[in-house]
């Protein structure tokens, strides 16, 4: 089985610095040593540079790396309130989430992702691209739905570089508060294989081989083992992410 990985979005939580640093500082230690999976802590921008030295301090056993929930696709300059991938790069962000849907919500379009991913690629950044229908509709027009974010957002990336992008199939009807409910294993199995297809399509089978493609969504620690008989590559997380405990089990899982 390939290295999973495992990113917790905490989104805008927790409310101080000192409760995002308890929380990494408990999230690493119920993290198991001599993990074979990466796992990736995605906190607000202002927790980044104090979790980043936390991490230092406590280099003995690197557990988790850091990422970004957003960033800018602009490089620099007279753009209030963004933060750029240079400085997220300068600080030793290695991840970076883009395309969630609760940033698409305010009105982030494909185009703005491509840039974003063609930016973190220059900077050698990982980008993590959530896909995700709103709705299922039973002419599965949903799988056009993906298509096209796919295609957009990967518009113009070179062959040689998918393999450093990951895919997170995060249906927007199963994230975040508002969520129906999670996506069943089977409903990933057919998204999977349908977006290994499209990429093989644009990027040739070779190179997609090793794309990870991540669940996201309302997951249930009890239903990991079924995603990842279904080729999961990892997850991402929310709300989980906020508790320690429940985040290493679903780490644990993943190792098991
Ligand atoms: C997310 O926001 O990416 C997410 C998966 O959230 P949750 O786990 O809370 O549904």
């Amino acid at each position: 089985m390939s290295k999973k990985i495992i990113i917790g979005n905490w989104k805008m939580n927790p409310s101080s610095q000192r409760e995002a640093k308890d929380l990494f500082k408990s999230t690493l230690k119920a993290i198991p040593n001599k993990l074979k999976a990466t796992v990736v802590i995605c906190p607000p921008f202002v927790y980044l540079e104090p979790l980043l030295n936390l991490l230092k301090a406590k280099s003995k056993k690197q557990k988790a790396v850091l990422g970004a929930q957003n960033v800018s696709f602009e490089e620099k300059g007279a753009f209030t309130g963004e933060i750029s991938m240079e400085m997220l790069k300068d600080i030793g962000v290695k991840y970076v989430i883009v395309g969630h849907s609760e940033i698409r919500a305010g009105g982030e379009s494909n185009l703005d992702i491509n840039k974003k991913i063609k930016m973190a690629l220059s900077f050698g950044i990982t980008p993590v691209l959530c896909v995700g229908e709103l709705e299922r509709d039973e002419n599965h027009e949903y799988l056009s739905f993906v298509r096209k974010q796919i295609e957009e957002c990967l518009a113009g990336v070179i062959k040689s570089s998918i393999s450093k992008i990951i895919i997170a199939y995060e249906p927007v009807w199963a994230v975040g508060k508002g969520s129906i409910r999670e996506a069943s294993p089977e409903e990933f199995h057919e998204m999977r294989i349908f977006i290994k297809k499209v990429l093989s399509d644009k990027f040739g089978a070779k190179m997609v081989e090793k794309v990870k493609i991540l669940y996201g969504g309302s997951l249930h620690i009890d239903d990991i083992s079924e995603f990842l008989k279904e080729d999961a590559g990892g997850f991402l997380v929310g709300r989980y992410s906020l508790d320690a405990k429940k985040f290493s089990e679903i780490i644990k899982k993943c190792e098991a």
